[in-house]
């Protein structure tokens, strides 16, 4: 091809000490450096933008994400609970259900009692005063505890272990949680319908590749949109995949460059909020939380995965179940080319560190979480008390233990300035990271857990044009990063979002 498709001047790289200017085109970038240098490869058909001091960074990488939750509540099929007060979660619900037919199941997300006065969980007597027409649930933010109605609740075999389902208070977890999901779960049109509504959603926050954690309703719907979302999508399939996965021989990186199979995510315990977080420790109220497996049924799952040339991304929040996860790694004898995960990260002591650090482990954590959480008065302190409020989500110390850190959004909510934001400005010093970290681990980290460092993440000659504009250096407004705005968003060079001026 002569000469680049498009060339941005005068822009600012903070990656990139000394440039100026970046061509790229559909075959990736072309030349970054100084302005005169850049230039000389503008033909006639170059588009030449200029961008008078905007910033230029590698196109955010998302490494946790629930895309099709995200795109359900966008185009209305779920409705968003997020920072509501109590009662306007039950109004937005009752208005739901006035908006559907009898029978028709209405799906709430993100409600988050630690921001209420009262700070119990919402309970089945508030939805049946919304409804008892419609089965309601409305899933807790964390998306590890739902409150159903009663008319929800009938969907539920009577063999439900009582832990699992409180018909009086109405708050179901684990396995029954998802018995409900699948009871109300969306057609796959209305899947297909909401990953392209969260792309769209993704490229106006400068995102360029997600790394998307999905149950088994969800994987046609990423197959079914590959190549049409524009964006880069790394699946990390539940491990009820992996027999399948492991028969077909698919190995970790298979696929194409729109989706490309990560490894296969599990779960070894729960939330904070839940109370299902495996802590060594009891919780303020009492309990140590669940380990979801034993360390032989773990053990299995890992080795398997990793015998197969499968990636694992384990969820693994306390102390106790990060404890297990490194125990069975150390046994299995992992291979650490596999660049295995564990997700959130949330509360591993100075030993964990070194240890996770030695097994090659690599840590997929959320800044969002102490932004939302974290802090004097907020969730954390009030479950876990002062001193691990102090602790939890520890950045500067997992990379100060040279632990590959990769941030993500956990779509709460999905924005990658927010948790830079989040990162920069946490409440504890040992959450706060220098900016140009916090970027790495939203961008090139993000890439190197998925294998495809060489492929995007950074600025440089031969590498995917995923670019991010900005209208400001975060480096330059520390303290109000998530006020920045997004001007374009390029994927594979081509551009997907262009800020309209206002
Ligand atoms: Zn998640």
């Amino acid at each position: 091809m002569d000469g680049a498709e498009t060339i941005l001047i005068t822009g600012i790289f903070p990656t990139v000490p000394g440039a100026e200017a970046i061509a790229f085109g559909r075959d990736g970038i072309i030349s970054i450096g100084q302005q005169d240098e850049v230039i000389a490869h503008a033909s006639a058909r170059t588009r030449v933008i200029d961008l008078a001091g905007a910033a230029v960074l590698p196109g955010f990488i998302d490494a946790h994400t629930h895309l099709i939750n995200t795109g359900l509540t966008r185009i209305g099929f779920s409705v968003d609970l997020v920072g509501l007060p109590r009662a306007h979660v039950i109004a937005a619900l009752a208005t739901a259900c006035r908006a559907r037919g009898p029978g028709e199941w209405v799906i709430g997300r993100g409600w988050d009692e630690s921001g209420w006065s009262d700070h119990s969980y919402l309970s089945r007597a508030e939805l049946d005063r919304a409804s008892r027409r419609n089965p309601i649930i409305a899933v807790r933010v964390d998306g590890h505890l739902l409150t159903a109605n009663t008319t929800a609740l009938q969907f539920l075999p009577p063999s439900v272990p009582s832990d699992q389902a409180d018909a009086h208070t109405g708050t179901v977890r684990e396995d029954a949680m998802m018995v409900l999901l699948r009871a109300g779960a969306p057609d796959e049109a209305t899947m297909v319908d909401a990953l392209h509504a969260a792309a769209h959603q993704a490229h106006t926050l400068g995102i360029t590749s997600a790394h998307a954690m999905a149950a088994p309703p969800e994987w046609r719907p990423f197959m079914r949109t590959r190549g049409e979302l524009d964006l880069h999508i790394i699946l990390y399939p539940e491990v009820s995949a992996l027999d399948h996965l492991r028969t077909l021989g698919i190995e970790s990186g298979f696929g194409d460059e729109w989706v490309h199979i990560g490894g296969v995510k599990l779960f070894a315990d729960g939330s904070v909020g839940a109370q299902t977080a495996a802590v060594r420790e009891p919780y303020i109220e009492g309990g140590h939380g669940t380990l979801i497996y034993s360390d032989d049924e773990l053990r299995r799952l890992i080795a398997t995965a990793d015998a197969a040339g499968l990636q694992t991304a384990v969820h693994a929040i306390g102390d106790r179940a990060i404890e297990q996860v490194l125990r069975v790694h150390a046994q299995a004898g992992t291979n650490p080319e596999l660049r295995h995960r564990i997700e959130h990260f949330e509360l591993p002591d100075e030993g964990q560190l070194v240890r996770a650090a030695k097994l090659g482990l690599c840590a997929s954590m959320q800044p969002n979480f102490a932004a939302n959480w974290s802090g004097h008065g907020g969730m954390y302190e009030t479950q876990l008390g002062p001193d691990r409020d102090r602790r939890i989500d520890p950045h500067r110390a997992v990379l100060a233990a040279d632990i590959p850190l990769a941030f993500g959004s956990d779509c709460m909510p999905l924005s990658p300035l927010y948790g830079i934001h989040a990162a920069v400005t946490a409440p504890h010093p040992g959450q706060r990271l220098p900016v140009a970290a916090t970027i790495r681990a939203y961008t090139a980290a993000g890439a190197y857990l998925a294998r495809m460092e060489t492929k995007t993440g950074t600025l440089a000659p031969g590498m995917d044009a995923d670019i991010v504009v900005l209208d400001s250096d975060p480096s330059a407004v520390p303290n109000r990063i998530s006020n920045i705005t997004v001007m374009m968003t390029f994927v594979g060079g081509t551009l997907v979002y262009k800020k309209e001026r206002s």
